[in-house]
């Protein structure tokens, strides 16, 4: 396809995402066809241009491309398990949030229902989609993928990973870890400033660019793990970055110390292992090895 050809392409699920991946397809003047499992939530895209579908059967045997945009792994099963028969010779995009196992196991179903699969993640949040700086990550069909590229680019940058269904969903959380762990760490410092009258807005303004200048460190942690030596001169020490006082400064304010003493609980198994000398990046190998 080109950018300009009209798709017959089908939405299931309009919540707040796939609402919005179904707007950008109509708008872009793709013959879309929508459903969702509560009344209502089509009639903004019906008004846009979009056909409401009764049941999601209906919507499968109006497109040969049909988009999955539901809350959860089970939940497209239970729409999608119904429809086994009608999906077989189409393709499904599926791109709810599911874990690596689960999108192996969705196209695995599809491959046995004679669907041609992709799984996709979103690194977006709806208001982003069709924005610069949405991007959605997808694995499984390579052909899928081509066949559809300009289709996909109409939600954000669209970058393939391979045929292995599950990776688009494991990048998507490996960032999703970083991205939970970074805001409990705000929240942490937001609450440790509260008792001395400090608002959280007051300190939003001095963590977010401190917190974006720290990500300049991020190559220089890569490099010691790839190189796998943590002796490299330069680093700061795990010793050095005992967080001791930031755990003791957390009580004294009179709040939580768990976001920190999970760090600190990364670190101090180093150091108790006889690796305090070396790098703070070190800490990986206290997460690559589970207690
Ligand atoms: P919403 O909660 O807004 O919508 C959930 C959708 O799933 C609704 O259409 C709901 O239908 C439908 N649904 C839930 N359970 C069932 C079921 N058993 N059978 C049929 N339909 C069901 O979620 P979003 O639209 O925001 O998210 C959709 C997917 O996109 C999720 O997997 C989410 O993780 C992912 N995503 C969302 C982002 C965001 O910022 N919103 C960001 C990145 C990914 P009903 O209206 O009937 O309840």
């Amino acid at each position: 396809m080109t950018t300009n050809d009209s798709i017959q392409v089908s939405v299931l699920g309009l919540g707040a995402m796939g609402s919005a991946l179904a707007a950008a397809l109509v708008e872009a003047g793709h013959a879309t066809t929508v459903w969702n499992r509560s009344a209502g939530r089509a009639d903004n895209l019906v008004a846009q241009g979009a056909q409401a579908a009764a049941t999601a059967g209906e919507a499968v045997r109006a497109s040969r491309l049909v988009i999955a945009c539901l809350l959860d792994h089970a939940s497209v099963h239970e729409v999608l398990d119904p429809l086994a028969d009608e999906l077989a010779g189409r393709t499904l995009i599926n791109v709810t949030t599911t874990t690596p196992e689960q999108s192996r196991e969705m196209a695995a179903w599809a491959a046995d229902a004679g669907v041609a699969y992709l799984d996709g993640g979103i690194m977006a949040v709806p208001e982003m989609i069709g924005q610069p700086g949405s991007s959605i990550f997808y694995s499984g069909s390579a052909a899928v993928f081509d066949q559809y590229k300009p289709l996909l680019d109409l939600w954000g940058d669209g970058t393939y990973f391979g045929e292995d269904p599950g990776l688009a969903s494991l990048y998507d959380l490996a960032l999703l870890s970083g991205m939970y762990v970074m805001f409990a760490g705000f929240m942490h410092g937001a609450a440790m400033v509260a008792p001395a009258g400090v608002t959280a807005g007051e300190f939003a303004a001095m963590a977010a660019p401190w917190l974006t200048a720290m990500t300049g460190g991020l190559q220089g942690f890569a490099e010691v793990i790839d190189g796998g030596d943590y002796t490299v001169e330069g680093q700061q020490s795990l010793e050095f970055s005992d967080l001791g006082d930031i755990m003791t400064a957390s009580s004294d304010q009179g709040i939580s110390t768990e976001v920190v003493a999970m760090v600190q609980g990364l670190i101090r198994r180093q150091i108790e292992a006889g690796n305090g000398k070396e790098g703070f990046a070190r800490i990986i190998e206290s997460i690559k090895q589970p207690r």
